[in-house]
């Protein structure tokens, strides 16, 4: 080999792909003539460089806010090197820096600014085919071992139950072939994967192809009109963990869709943007955009100039703390937050699609809209990224950028301000499944309710709810797993939360409604109509420094208030009872019995 020939890194990360991949194809237009993949970070890239003799480092454009901090470490380490480094754009249509310096530098808070920014720039280009083959990597010994990264934080753990993690068993991984660690070799049981849904590049082209079939389906797509009730097969594509891993190009989903459209010859309009197939797509390019003009500061409220303070229950804590992410200044209303976590609210539909959620990974947009709303402005008041961060961690499609973008366009905190159009729990799924199959689905303990009764089975007599094998009463005490999580909560003790059972009889039941829907929304509406009133948004000092909830927003009444210690949170009404204030602490001192006792059955 001669001493010139460039020795390329490919490093690869959100883009599991040899389909339309720019940086695969810079790799190997430097015909390096043997190339090396490798999913390694700071640690272990500089070692590699010396020890690999490294010319070239390529990798795709990632500009989440995390990954871009790294990228910008791994570029410095990289020139001290003396190692040139190629970065091309191929997660998005538009390279968000782009999509901003063509807003004027601003974010990109609707479709129509996103839209006419892009205007400007050139379309995205046609996808790159398959490379012919890929160099074979060559000799892949190395003189050093892995470091095994620190533990202090590892939010898998409450996952990773038979054995260790041994994924970090040598550099070359435990096969010594650099292959994607298994699930058995990351310490978590295989029977304990309950999604359908599977990765890969080939099942990603495969589902593309099985869609692109029906013209129709594409050409007419039309986002509010898909229901978020539908399974088996989901009504929309169901793509977006693909695009999010990068086992699926956006720009050849854009291409193919376009193409499919075009031979579209039947009947029906071909819908537009923003409401078809490219129009979603340019909803994922916008909040990327937006992200990365804000930086950092997107992914909650302070110090986040485009978002607007709402004095939510269960703020994040300021200075921000990895382990205790959020004050608890409600019990009730964090008792409402477990219970919306773990799909033990009391009504039906929003139980069925945070269920759905914890066992598949994945949820409808609209069902996204339903249980978004139902946590923050439309009944629980509860912060939105306390929900952001719990579809951070069951979300398999989870993108920082679009996460926060959404949670905040539901939350009516930015991008979106109708805060009096809430999502009722009751009309929403009926509206889409009047026979209530999907609540039937991921709610089994429901199953033979009568259709009447399917989204309020707490207003069916006694007598049908025990012939339906179910009884419909408050929540017991301890079924809530005790605290202890940074980001999510914890699973409950003992594995089994559902379906639940009368610890005295030990029957099957379903928990009466955590709240009354209508009081809470009006609640919430008076409540969004103040804050908005005020007019603070996240870069205001009041907000950075912390002051504001007490400053402006101190004499308004919290649901457990009342002097009731028990802050039970079943069947309470947040109207009438007086506020008594413990923010500021990090109160886990006064939650409730059944929040803190193990479920003793
Ligand atoms: P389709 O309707 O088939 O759309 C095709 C693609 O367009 C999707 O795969 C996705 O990449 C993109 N897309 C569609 N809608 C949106 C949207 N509103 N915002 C951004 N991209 C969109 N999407 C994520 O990819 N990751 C997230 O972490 C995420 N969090 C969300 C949180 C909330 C509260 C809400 C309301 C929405 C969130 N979304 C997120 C957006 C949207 O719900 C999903 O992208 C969509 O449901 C994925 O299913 P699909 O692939 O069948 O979408």
């Amino acid at each position: 080999m001669s001493t010139t020939s460039p020795r390329v890194l490919y490093w690869s990360r959100t883009d599991l792909r040899t389909h339309d991949s720019p940086a695969l194809h810079a790799a190997l237009s430097l015909q390096p003539p043997p190339a090396r993949a490798t999913r390694g970070a700071r640690a272990v890239l500089p070692r590699l460089f010396e020890e690999w003799r490294i010319t070239h480092l390529v990798f795709e454009k990632d500009t989440d806010s995390y990954a871009a901090e790294r990228d910008k470490e791994i570029v410095e380490l990289a020139k001290e090197a003396g190692v040139e480094v190629v970065v091309e754009t191929g997660r998005t249509l538009w390279d968000p820096e782009e999509v901003v310096k063509a807003h004027g530098g601003k974010p990109t808070m609707s479709l129509s600014a996103f839209m006419k920014a892009t205007k400007t720039l050139s379309d995205p280009s046609e996808p790159l085919p398959v490379p012919d083959s890929l160099p074979d990597p060559g000799e892949l010994t190395l003189s050093f071992e892995n470091e095994k990264p620190s533990d202090d934080y590892d939010l898998n753990e409450v996952h990773r139950c038979s054995h260790p993690d041994e994924s970090y068993v040598g550099i070359r991984g435990p096969k010594d072939d650099f292959s994607v660690p298994t699930l058995e070799e990351l310490g978590i049981p295989e029977p304990s994967v309950t999604t359908p849904h599977r990765g890969g590049e080939s099942i990603a082209l495969k589902n593309l192809a099985d869609l692109l079939e029906n013209k129709e389906y594409i050409a007419t797509f039309q986002k509010p009109q898909t229901p978020p009730t539908a399974f088996e097969p989901a009504s929309t594509t169901l793509l977006s963990p693909h695009l999010h891993f990068g086992s699926l190009s956006v720009r050849k989903f854009l291409y193919d869709v376009q193409r499919a459209t075009e031979a579209y010859s039947g009947p029906k309009k071909a819908s537009q943007p923003p409401t078809n197939l490219p129009g979603q797509l340019y909803f994922r390019d916008m909040y990327f955009a937006a992200q990365h003009a804000i930086g950092p500061a997107f992914a909650g409220t302070v110090g986040n100039p485009t978002t607007r303070y709402i004095p939510w229950h269960l703020p994040s804590s300021i200075p921000p703390s990895p382990t205790t992410p959020y004050t608890i200044d409600s019990p009730t209303a964090h008792a409402w937050f477990l219970r919306w976590a773990w799909g033990i609210t009391g009504f039906p539909f929003v139980d069925a699609l945070m269920r759905q959620l914890r066992q598949e990974g994945w949820i409808h947009h609209l069902g996204r809209h339903m249980v978004a709303c139902f946590l923050t402005r439309g009944g629980a008041y509860v912060d939105w990224e306390r929900g952001a961060e719990v579809f951070a961690e069951l979300l398999l499609d989870h993108e920082p950028a679009c996460n926060a973008g959404n949670w905040m366009w539901l939350s009516c905190t930015a991008f979106f301000a109708q805060y009096y159009r809430c999502y009722s729990p009751v009309a929403f799924g009926k509206k889409w499944d009047k026979s209530g199959d999907f609540v039937r689905r991921y709610v089994p303990e429901l199953a033979a309710f009568p259709d009447k009764y399917i989204y309020e089975p707490h207003l069916a007599p006694e007598e049908t709810q025990k012939k339906a094998g179910c009884v419909v009463k408050p929540l017991e005490e301890g079924i809530l797993p005790d605290l202890g999580v940074a980001h999510a909560p914890p699973p409950p003790p003992g594995g089994d939360l559902l379906p639940l059972k009368s610890q005295h009889l030990g029957e099957k039941y379903y928990p009466s409604p955590m709240f009354d829907f209508a009081e809470r929304r009006d609640f919430c509406i008076a409540r969004m109509k103040e804050a908005y009133k005020a007019g603070l948004h996240g870069d205001d000092p009041r907000v950075l420094d912390g002051k504001a909830r007490d400053e402006l927003f101190g004499g308004l009444d919290d649901p457990d208030s009342n002097g009731d210690e028990t802050g039970g949170g079943q069947e309470k009404d947040g109207s009438t009872l007086k506020r008594k204030r413990t923010s500021g602490s990090n109160a886990q001192g006064n939650l409730s019995g059944w929040l803190k006792k193990g479920r003793k059955d």
